[in-house]
C-alpha cells in the first residue's frame, strides 16, 4: 500500500539506508523505518507533514557524530502504527524517520561588509572554515570532529571546542535561523544585526535543542576576521600539580589564550603506547595557543613559556603552522589510542568552573581508585570542561558497574563543584537518567511545556533529553 512518504522520492526504505542511518558516535544502534534525505526547506515542509501523516516520529541527523545518541531513534516499534490525520493527534511514539540533512550543504552567502555566512545546516565545519580562511576570514568554534561534523549539528548540540576559552562556543555565533516545526510551518528567528530585542530569544532556545524543538534548515553565523598570527606552546611536567597551577597562573596573567588543553598522566600513557612521541608516561602536558598582532603573539607566548618553566614545565614553543601540528599531534592521538587500554569507553563531559579544574583532578584520581576503575582525563583547562572516560569492558558485569557507579560519583562531584554534567556533547538518549542530577523538577517540567507547545504531539526526535 503507497504511504505519504513512501510517494517521496527522496525517501529510501532501503535496508542499507536503515542500517547507516541507525547508529551514531554514540555505538549505540536503533535502526529507523525510514530515511529522507531532503534538498531544500520545501522538501523538508513536505516530508514533516508525510512524516506527521504516516504516523512517523522524525530523528534529524547532521553527520552522525553525536555522543549521545541524538541522532537515532530512541526506540524501535516492531509493526505499524496507524497512519492519523495530519491535524489530529500525532502519536507520542510511533515508526520512526530519519531526516537526514546531507544534501541541504551550500554555503548561501558571504557577507563581508556585515561580517555575517547563511549556510545550509548540511554544510561539514571544516569545509566552512577553510572557504572562510580563504578569505582572511574565521568562524571560531572548532569542535574535534569538524572535518565531518555539519554546522546543523553543531546549532543543535550548541559544539564547543579548544577555542571556546577565548571565543566562545555555538550559541555566541548564531544569529538567526530558520527552522520547520513538527507541524510542517516554518519559522524565522533573529536576524543579521547584532543587536535586536524584540520578544523572546527563541534563538537561542532553538540552539542546544538537540532536534527536539525543530528541524534547522538554514543558519545566519556571526564571522571574524583571522587573526594576524598564532603560536603554540606545549609544557610537559612531572606532576598533575605544576600543570594545574600553571593554567591557574596564565589565566592570571591577563592573557586570554585561545586554547589551553590539558592531559593527564593516563593520557600521556596511552598515547605512547599508541604512538611513541617521546612524552613522559608519569605527570600532565598542557597545550597552549594564543592568536592575535605578530608582536603581541609572540610577546605573549613568551611570557607564558616563562610562567609555565617557573612552574617546573618543561617547553616547546610553535610559531609556525606545520611545526604547531606536531605539538597537538599527542591530543589528537588520544581518542584511538584509549581504545588500546579497553574495548569499552564511558565518555563524559563534564565542565567545573574553571578554578575548581585542580580539584576536578584530585577527585577523579579518588573516584578511580575507590571504585578500582582507570579514569582517563583530558580537555579543555582554560574553560573547565574535562573529557573524562572511564574505561571498562562491558563483557566484565562486575567492572562494568563499578565503572557505571564511578560515572554517577563523576557527575556529583561536577556538580558539587559548581559544574555541569556536559559541557558540549549534550543529552540525547545516553545521558537523560542523570539530567535531573543537574535540574530540578520543575526546571524539567517547564523544559516540557516549552517542548509541547513548539511541538504538541511529541514527533520530534521524542525520548530524548527527559527521562
Ligand atoms: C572524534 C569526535 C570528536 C568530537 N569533539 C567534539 C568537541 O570538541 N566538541 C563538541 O561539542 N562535540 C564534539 N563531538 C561531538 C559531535 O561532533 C558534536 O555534537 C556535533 O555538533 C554533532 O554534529 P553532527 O552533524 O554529527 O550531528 P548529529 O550527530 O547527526 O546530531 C546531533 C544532534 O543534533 C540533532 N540535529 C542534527 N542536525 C539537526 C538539524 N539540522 N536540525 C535539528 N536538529 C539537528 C540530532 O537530532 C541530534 O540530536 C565530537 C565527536 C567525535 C566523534
Amino acid at each position: 500500500m503507497k504511504t505519504n512518504l513512501s510517494r517521496i522520492p527522496f525517501v529510501s526504505f532501503e535496508p542499507e539506508n536503515l542500517l547507516c542511518y541507525g547508529y551514531d558516535a554514540s555505538k549505540r544502534q536503533s535502526r529507523p523505518d525510514a530515511v529522507a534525505f531532503p534538498s531544500n526547506t520545501d522538501d523538508v515542509v513536505s516530508v514533516v507533514k508525510a512524516a506527521a501523516a504516516d504516523g512517523f516520529v522524525i530523528i534529524p541527523r547532521g553527520a552522525g557524530t553525536g555522543m549521545v545518541a541524538g541522532a537515532i531513534p530512541a526506540v524501535k516499534f516492531a509493526g505499524a502504527i496507524p497512519a492519523v490525520k495530519f491535524a489530529g493527534a500525532i502519536p507520542a511514539a510511533g515508526r520512526s524517520l530519519v531526516i537526514s540533512l546531507e544534501r541541504m550543504n551550500r554555503i548561501l552567502e558571504i557577507d563581508e561588509e556585515n561580517m555575517i555566512a547563511v549556510v545550509e545546516p548540511g554544510v561539514i565545519n571544516g569545509r566552512f572554515q577553510r572557504t572562510l580562511a580563504d578569505m582572511g576570514l574565521f568562524y571560531p568554534p572548532d569542535p574535534g570532529s569538524l572535518n565531518f561534523c555539519t554546522l546543523g549539528g553543531n546549532v543543535a548540540t550548541c559544539a564547543g571546542g579548544p577555542r571556546a576559552v577565548k571565543y566562545g562556543v555555538t550559541r555566541d555565533y548564531v544569529m538567526g535561523l530558520e527552522v520547520v516545526l513538527a507541524d510542517g510551518t516554518v519559522i524565522n528567528t533573529g536576524g543579521r544585526t547584532a543587536k535586536r530585542v524584540v520578544g523572546y530569544d527563541l534563538t537561542r532556545l532553538i540552539v542546544g535543542s538537540e532536534g527536539t524543538l525543530g528541524i534547522v534548515t538554514k543558519i545566519t553565523l556571526k564571522l571574524l576576521r583571522q587573526p594576524e598570527a598564532v603560536a603554540t606552546l606545549m609544557a610537559v611536567y612531572t606532576e598533575m600539580a605544576q600543570a594545574a597551577e600553571s593554567v591557574a597562573a596564565i589565566m592570571k596573567s591577563g592573557i586570554t589564550p585561545r586554547a589551553l588543553e590539558i592531559m593527564d598522566r593516563h593520557s600521556l600513557r596511552a598515547v605512547e603506547a599508541y604512538k611513541p612521541l617521546g612524552l613522559p608516561t608519569d605527570g600532565a602536558m598542557l597545550l597552549v595557543e594564543v592568536d592575535g598582532g605578530t608582536s603581541a603573539v609572540n610577546d605573549e607566548i613568551d611570557r607564558i613559556a616563562a610562567l609555565c618553566g617557573k612552574l617546573g614545565g618543561e617547553v616547546k614553543i610553535a610559531r609556525s603552522d606545520s611545526s604547531a601540528e606536531s605539538l597537538w599531534e599527542a591530543r589528537r592521538a588520544i581518542s584511538p589510542a584509549l581504545y588500546r587500554l579497553k574495548p569499552t569507553k564511558i565518555n563524559e563531559d563534564i565542565a567545573v568552573p574553571r578554578g575548581k579544574v585542580p580539584e576536578m583532578f584530585r577527585r577523579l584520581d579518588e573516584i578511580s581508585a575507590r571504585f578500582d576503575v582507570l579514569i582517563v582525563s583530558f580537555g579543555h583547562a582554560g574553560d573547565g570542561n574535562i573529557h573524562v572516560n572511564v574505561m571498562t569492558d562491558k563483557n566484565d558485569t562486575d567492572e562494568y558497574s563499578r565503572a557505571k557507579a564511578a560515572v554517577e560519583e563523576v557527575f556529583r562531584a561536577a556538580l558539587d563543584l559548581g559544574g555541569t554534567i556536559s559541557g558540549e556533547h549534550g543529552i540525547g538518549l545516553a545521558k537523560k537518567p542523570y539530567i535531573g542530577m543537574e535540574l530540578g523538577p520543575e526546571t524539567i517540567a517547564l523544559m516540557k511545556r516549552i517542548k509541547a507547545a513548539f511541538d504538541p504531539g511529541g514527533m520530534m526526535n521524542p525520548g530524548k533529553i527527559f527521562p
